[in-house]
């Protein structure tokens, strides 16, 4: 990707982290639209249960197998030359054409675009557009595009009480009963009622464990895990908040770790989303659903650059699957579309 890039022009920086290499490349200045995406691929798993080799690209019937084709090197593949055509067509484009690629996703995902992000806005690096190229389709091509995604918030609590003898209650404080109440309002609190874009947030207790085991031991403290799948009516640090309003109100004796796994994000309209919907509709003949469902992506940290962030690529039947592939017709398509995109927004 880097000696392709280079070669139309291209500002390479490569940005390694840890043992996890990144590179940001740009051209031209301005406003700028940025083409997203990882190269790692999740395992093959057993190989012989392969069709053909994973990792020898295959074209059989007009599918393209191997590990990653749709999942996501295929979309990667496109945005190049969607990129080279675009540059070919429109050497002195307007804004700023940028490519932001890691290959640290399917795993930690903690010295990928995350990292890479950090290092962009720590000196002020402008981002108007993303396209993230993870495989949003579903039955046909541009049929579905991600234009945000929940977010997720876990809590490890734990409720202290003092350890004693259950016939001798006045010299223990027992923290199962200290904590049901508390627990009870968690659980039947609305936290907010969605929006147009999310449905409502939900909180789940996952894990809950007190007792030593013994009938006759009131037990020294309780733990809970519970995670919020939360949307955008709601941030992370309002729902801490009002949990740990609502562990004080019972008077609580307690101590809470909190973990953020990914921030909720959402471009509900704007040039980006017109684009791409504008693109796929000339080139299929129908417009993509906008959607949020899923887990969480890359998309998470790229928002954070204020970003307007909408996930296109192919369909995502096969991904992480044995088999893996990808119609070779439609990442000619998706590139089309790509570069589709590019002419909207910065030629
Ligand atoms: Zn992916």
């Amino acid at each position: 990707m880097i000696s392709r890039l280079q070669a139309l022009g291209f500002t390479i920086e490569r940005m390694p982290f840890g043992d996890t290499n990144n590179f940001w490349a740009y051209r031209g200045t301005g406003s700028t639209l940025a083409f997203a995406g990882h190269t790692d691929v999740v395992p093959a798993g057993d190989e012989s249960q392969w069709e053909y080799p994973p990792f020898e690209p295959t074209i059989r019937n007009g599918l393209l197998y191997g590990r990653g084709a749709a999942d996501m090197k295929g979309s990667l593949a496109a945005m190049v030359v969607a990129a080279e055509r675009f540059v070919t067509s429109y050497p002195n484009h307007n804004g700023r054409l940028a490519f932001l690629i890691t290959s640290d996703e399917e795993a930690k995902a903690t010295d990928g675009t995350v990292k890479v992000v950090q290092a962009l806005m720590s000196r002020n690096e402008q981002l108007d557009y993303c396209l993230i190229g993870e495989p949003s389709s579903q039955y046909r091509l541009g049929d579905m595009v991600k234009n945000g995604r929940r977010g997720s918030l876990t809590a490890n609590l734990t409720v202290h009480g003092i350890q004693g003898h259950v016939a001798y209650p006045h010299l223990a404080d027992n923290p199962i009963h200290r904590a049901i109440p508390a627990l009870q309002e968690l659980v039947s609190t609305r936290w907010d009622e969605g929006n147009e874009f999310f449905p409502a947030t939900s909180m789940q207790i996952a894990n809950i464990h007190a007792g030593t085991g013994s009938h006759n031991v009131i037990p020294g403290n309780l733990q809970v895990q519970f995670n919020f799948r939360f949307s955008t009516e709601l941030t992370d640090s309002q729902i801490r908040e009002r949990v740990e309003t609502i562990l004080k109100n019972h008077n609580l004796d307690y101590t809470i770790e909190w973990i953020l796994p990914g921030e909720p994000f959402l471009t509900a309209k704007g040039k980006l989303v017109d684009a791409v919907v504008q693109a796929i509709d000339h080139y299929c003949g129908y417009k993509p659903e906008l959607s949020t469902s899923g887990g969480t992506s890359d998309g998470r940290f790229i928002a954070r650059m204020g970003a307007q962030v909408v996930e296109l690529g192919p369909i995502n039947s096969t991904i992480h699957k044995v088999n893996e592939s990808v119609s070779a017709a439609d990442l000619q398509q998706l590139s089309r579309i790509y570069q589709r995109v590019m002419e909207q927004l910065i030629q």
